[in-house]
């Protein structure tokens, strides 16, 4: 049984193309000194793999910036603005990536969206009238060419036109039945291409088969394949999905002429399934992706040859794949020097997913395949205990009734409760959290873990700046305060830290979009909450006011949606158990005297599953409830708020109500307003915050725009039920700009109010 990967993480095991990159931004090294780290790494890559024993080793999963953009290069899809530019081909292609602004003009970058289920971003090609399609890049043949310099005859992999011309945005009248013809060419070419260089294979990904299609988008997927497939140029052809299961095309897939197909045995619920009942075509090679490209943690053995026993009643060659491209993990556990052995050996990252596709192999090659050393090793893995098992908070979890979901009393009598409790203006106005984070902050942050200032020294810094942030709203005269999160790096690595149950990396990163890398913390056991992590900041910031200071924590969601979740433990029990820690602070805090707390929710809707039909079922059913369980606790009196970090939630718009908040505030003016006009026909109940500027830009909003804006929302929100808050937290900014924006913020609240309401 052969082996294969999807793609590998290209950003550099230490980040090494991020870093180059960005010094190239700065000018601070030319275009070939980059050029140089992108081939070192790839050169690491190839060599990594072949080592391993991998037999099909991906070229072309190298990009500088995204494999979108890299396939609008391609095939020639570079707007005139980019064009027009006159800029080197590497410096035309980050415009693209990232906007460009200098002596050549002034333009915006392509549109970024999120990849799939995941936490990668990608560019989105622009199509407009003038657009035609045609093979102009050459980096394919480029990369394959250089692996082959380099003793190594690679699989190139390639965004395939279907899933091109689906996330493709169309801003002229043409749509993407337009653009078929010339696509159809522009693969035939690129076949025709690597195979005249000497390539056997070519993996073309189409992940957008396992979303739900309509007849048209068969019809469109169909006619393509059709097509290409027709001439291949003496090449065979992998059609590779992930991310999820087929259904909706898996006979179309077996019928066209595709010498190899890639399913997704990890995340495509019924991948097994159709296999079993439709069978599968026996001249073709089916490519099982059974190791996790997503998660961190080891392959189950067992459970995998007993996938692949399944699939070889119905399969005729069978090749050993990733369910998705590993760039999704981090490089190599080599990198964790401090993560003690007893947690290493229950993870793989890129690196070790290697190995395990090569154990897996040699398993599968033995006559007597469970009694191999590797195979009783791993099972014996994952027999042993692992600790972070805590009984206690598996008992919480499972003796959760029905009650403990619900706040009572109702909305409408919290309301009135709460309107009598604060007295607060019509309008009344607030932030997000956050305050800007300068350098000095973070540099505090750092001498502090680093153990060269003490914790009293620590503190007495923070304290200066709660002080001084507190002093700012109040003189900006905000109604509703926060304490700033100046002690926070982030909003999820800070509860995780705080958390028990919860393991740290020093080197995981993961690529997020460009040169953009995070560090997901791990789920590791049980999660509790080991102390109080936010009362002690929130209380003092608390004694300097009269006005209200919201206590500011992570939901439950956003967390789990941010980490890399356990595999032994549902979603929903995870999130739960999450649940219950940040309920345990919420009271706390309201014990200790703060009146209004806010649970952001900034990452709720990221993990809606890729199918509609799943909602429900898969995610909001545990989702919607565990926030509802941060929260149910408290009085009437106290005020709960949520933030959401985008305001594209028209089709949830019931679930985000049933989050049972008392106010929401989210992300809105950079949409145009028109889920304002969802909330009105809802009749939503809860009182809401949509921001009225965009604190992603360092422009300052002039208080006609304010009022502009909020006399928008006055048309279809009840005043009494708006509140008035930028877009999102302000830790981005500096106060160069923060400070006017608030008070013309302040001060357009103020002219409305006196407009006779
Ligand atoms: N409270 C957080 C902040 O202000 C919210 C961040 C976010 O929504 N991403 O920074
Ligand atoms: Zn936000």
């Amino acid at each position: 049984m052969k082996t294969s990967i999807i793609g590998y993480p290209r950003i550099g095991s230490l980040r090494e193309l991020k870093f180059a990159s960005e010094k190239y931004f700065r000018n601070e090294i030319a275009a070939d000194a980059l050029q140089k780290t992108a081939k070192k790494l790839r050169l690491e890559n190839l060599t990594v793999q072949r080592e391993s024993g991998l037999d099909f080793i991906p070229s072309n999963d190298f990009s500088f910036y995204d494999g979108m953009l890299d396939t609008a290069v391609l095939l020639n899809a570079v707007p005139d603005r980019y064009r027009n530019l006159d800029l080197s081909e590497l410096d035309t292609y980050f415009a693209m990536a990232r906007g460009y602004q200098g002596e050549k003009g002034d333009v915006k970058a392509f549109a970024m969206k999120k990849w799939f289920n995941t936490n990668y971003h990608y560019m989105v090609p622009e199509m407009d009238d003038h657009t035609e399609i045609k093979l102009t890049g050459s980096k394919p043949f480029a990369l394959f060419t250089e692996a082959m310099e380099n003793g190594i005859k690679t699989k190139p992999v390639l965004i395939g036109p279907y899933t091109f011309l689906k996330l493709a945005k169309y801003t002229g009248e043409k749509a993407a039945a337009d653009f078929v013809f010339p696509i159809i060419a522009a693969y035939g070419e690129i076949l025709k291409q690597l195979s005249g260089l000497g390539a056997e294979w070519v993996q073309l990904d189409e992940p957008c088969l396992v979303l739900d299609m309509t007849a048209e988008d068969k019809a469109l997927f169909i006619q393509l394949y059709e097509k290409i497939l027709a001439e291949k140029h003496g090449i065979k052809v992998l059609l590779q999905t992930y991310f999820g299961d087929v259904r909706d095309c898996y006979s179309e897939l077996c019928t066209l002429d595709f010498d190899g197909i890639g399913l997704d045995f990890v995340e495509g619920k019924q991948s097994l399934t159709l296999v079993q009942q439709n069978g599968f075509p026996k001249e073709k090679a089916l490519f099982a992706g059974v190791v996790n490209g997503k998660n961190i943690w080891r392959n189950h053995y067992s459970h995998t040859l007993l996938t692949i026993s399944e699939l070889q009643k119905h399969c005729g060659e069978i090749v050993l794949n990733t369910s998705c491209s590993l760039l999704h993990v981090p490089y190599t556990l080599k990198n964790e020097t401090k993560l003690a052995d007893s947690y290493q050996k229950h993870f793989a990252y890129a690196e070790e997913k290697l190995s395990e596709l090569a154990e897996l192999k040699r398993i599968l090659a033995s006559e007597t395949h469970v009694e191999t050393e590797e195979y009783q090793h791993n099972l014996y893995l994952f027999m042993e205990p692992r600790g972070g098992s805590n009984p206690e908070v598996q008992k919480k979890v499972a003796v959760l009734s029905e009650q403990d979901f619900v706040r009572l009393p109702v909305f409408a009598e919290r309301e009135k409760i709460q309107k009598e409790r604060f007295k607060l203006p019509i309008l009344p106005t607030t932030t997000i959290g956050s305050f800007p984070q300068t350098a000095e902050v973070r540099a505090n942050r750092a001498a502090f873990r680093k153990g060269e200032i003490t914790e009293t020294q620590y503190e007495t810094y923070m304290k200066e700046k709660i002080a001084e942030c507190v002093k700012l709203q109040e003189t900006i005269g905000l109604d509703v305060l926060v304490h700033g999160e100046f002690e926070r790096n982030d909003m999820v690595e800070y509860f995780g830290e705080c958390l028990d149950g919860y393991l740290f990396t020093e080197k995981a990163w993961v690529q997020s979009y460009g040169t953009r890398c995070v560090k997901p913390p791990i789920v590791w056991g049980d999660i509790s909450r080991a102390k109080s992590m936010t009362v002690k900041w929130s209380k003092y910031a608390q004694s300097l006011t009269d006005k209200p200071m919201k206590g500011m924590l992570t939901g439950p969601v956003t967390i789990l949606n941010w980490s890399f979740p356990r595999e032994d433990l549902s979603l929903k029990e995870s999130a739960y158990q999450i649940a219950l820690a940040i309920r345990e602070e919420v009271l706390d805090l309201e014990a200790n005297g703060i009146r209004i707390i806010q649970v952001d929710e900034a990452a709720l809707r990221e993990k809606l599953p890729l199918r509609k039909s799943d909602w429900k079922s898969d995610y909001l059913d545990w989702a919607i409830p565990a926030f509802r369980l941060v929260h149910s606790g408290v009085k009437p009196e106290t005020q709960i708020h949520t933030h959401m970090c985008y305001s594209e939630f028209a089709d949830i718009i019931k679930e985000i109500d049933d989050m049972d908040a008392d106010v929401i505030t989210f992300e809105a003016s950079r949409s145009d307003l028109s889920i304002l006009d969802v909330l009105k026909e809802n009749h939503f109940r809860t009182e809401v915050g949509p921001g009225v500027y965009d604190i992603h830009s360092p422009r300052v909003p002039s208080k006609e725009e304010i009022k502009t804006a909020l006399h928008k929302m006055l048309e279809r929100i009840p005043v009494e039920k708006l509140w008035v808050n930028p877009d999102c937290g302000l830790k981005t900014r500096g106060n160069a700009e923060t400070v006017p924006s608030l008070e013309n913020l302040v001060n357009a609240v103020k002219e409305i109010r006196n407009e006779n309401f």
